[in-house]
């Protein structure tokens, strides 16, 4: 199955009926699963046996869908949680306690920056945040010895910096951590962090994945490569008995293969229960399976786009990886091939009278909190999610009045392009 190329199995991975089955995932909306004996059930719960009993911990729509991701980023493993957010939540709290410290990229999105900077540091858990840019020597730096991870997107959101995923899963290594990088901009079909070095990849499955603006979900996926044992005194969740599991040591009894995503299941999804529903995973596959086609047309758009932009009067500055004077265009290219995905952000003059007049007179692009859907949709954040800001407030935070962000849908680029052209003429 491995050997098959990402197309075929966006299409095909993850599901395969038998003799007479549903040719389409069938979505198993059931709670509950059937046992004749107590026995039978009793081996599922020590985690002798693999199979169903109750929804929150597994679902077979749930594990055809994760398996299909998984197979998509080169993993071997994944699960699938109830949006990004959950994901990214697992993924840390999974390896890192109370008394634990996290490395991460300063440039992700905000809703996962808050998570690393506000919440898991009211449960004891601290974090350095360190530019994308940063030189070996400062990254190395900011390890300390109770660190646990190190976290970055491959393009974040909303910045669009990439990450230098080698350079990272490097020092991540040396201090014996393994790399998390969230890959939810570029999708597998543009980069597959793990065939650079990441251990662990995570998703908001509610963007590209999704790509109809249907469903929220995440998804985390364990490259089964990072060896727990070796570094057995950091990681104790999984390399010492779980007295709630009869004692089971993760890393023994499911290998380094298993023990990432059987924990995060057994022990995360059983106390927290941020489970994605059968029902959404059903609607996340529909869009997987045409993730590979859509990608490069969000791609095409996004550069056309970019590039229209660059040329205009009242534009200040255009932010696309694939444009080759953008400061990550070098690595666009080696970790995607091109710009990675259909977000581009630009800088209106006249700041945010300039964009509130240009995104009204938008008849093709709305104005919505998402990006990666099907439609064209943009956003500012002076006058939106940043609002509350002034406006030398948001020039410290790197934030102008006026910038747009823009995620490039699927329509025509033409008419996307003769959009903004009319309302560039306010
Ligand atoms: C949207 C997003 C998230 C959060 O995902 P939700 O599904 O909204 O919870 C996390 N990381 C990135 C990069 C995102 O774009």
């Amino acid at each position: 199955m491995s050997k098959q190329r990402i197309d075929t199995k966006c299409v095909q991975a993850g599901y395969r009926p038998g003799n007479g089955e549903p040719r389409q995932i069938p979505i198993i909306q059931s709670t509950t699963f059937k046992y004749d004996t107590s026995e039978d059930m009793g081996k599922l719960f020590d985690l002798e046996a693999s199979g169903y009993f109750y929804t929150r911990l597994q679902n077979p729509t749930n594990d055809h869908v994760a398996s299909k991701i998984a197979a998509l980023e080169g993993g071997c493993a994944g699960m699938l949680t109830s949006s990004g957010q959950a994901a990214n939540f697992f993924a840390l709290f999974n390896i890192c306690e109370t008394g634990g410290h996290i490395v991460a990229s300063s440039s992700i999105y905000g809703g996962t920056f808050n998570l690393i900077s506000v919440t898991l540091k009211k449960m004891g858990i601290d974090s350095t945040f360190v530019s994308p840019d940063c030189s070996e020597e400062e990254l190395n730096a900011a390890f300390r010895d109770n660190t646990k991870a190190v976290f970055g997107e491959t393009i974040a959101n909303p910045a669009l910096t990439v990450l230098d995923i080698e350079k990272f899963a490097k020092a991540a290594h040396a201090h014996g951590v393994p790399l998390i990088v969230d890959n939810t901009f570029p999708t597998p079909v543009n980069c597959r962090p793990i065939e650079w070095g990441a251990d662990i990849v995570t998703h908001s499955t509610t963007k590209y994945m999704d790509g109809h603006g249907a469903a929220v979900g995440g998804a985390i996926v364990d490259s089964g490569k990072f060896d727990w044992m070796a570094h057995k005194d950091k990681f104790p969740g999984l390399t010492t008995p779980d007295e709630s599991y009869h004692g089971i040591t993760y890393a023994e009894k499911f290998g380094p293969e298993g023990a990432f995503i059987t924990k995060a299941t057994s022990q995360l999804m059983r106390d927290l229960g941020a489970i994605q529903s059968p029902q959404n995973a059903f609607i996340l596959n529909l869009g997987l399976e045409s993730l590979h086609v859509r990608m490069p047309k969000h791609v095409e758009n996004g550069q056309a786009v970019a590039e229209f932009l660059e040329g205009q009067d009242k534009v200040e500055s255009v932010s696309y990886p694939g444009l080759k004077n953008n400061a990550y265009h070098e690595l666009a290219m080696k970790y995607m091939g091109c710009g990675g995905c259909g977000v581009v952000s630009f800088v209106l003059k006249g700041g945010r009278t300039a964009a509130e007049q240009f995104m009204k007179r938008l008849k093709l692009a709305a104005i919505e909190t998402h990006v990666a859907d099907a439609r064209t949709c943009c956003l500012n954040p002076a006058t939106s999610t940043h609002r509350q800001m002034t406006e030398e407030q948001l020039a410290a935070a790197g934030i102008p009045a006026g910038l747009v962000r823009m995620s490039c849908g699927l329509e025509d680029k033409e008419d996307l392009i003769e959009d903004i052209k009319q309302a560039l003429d306010f």
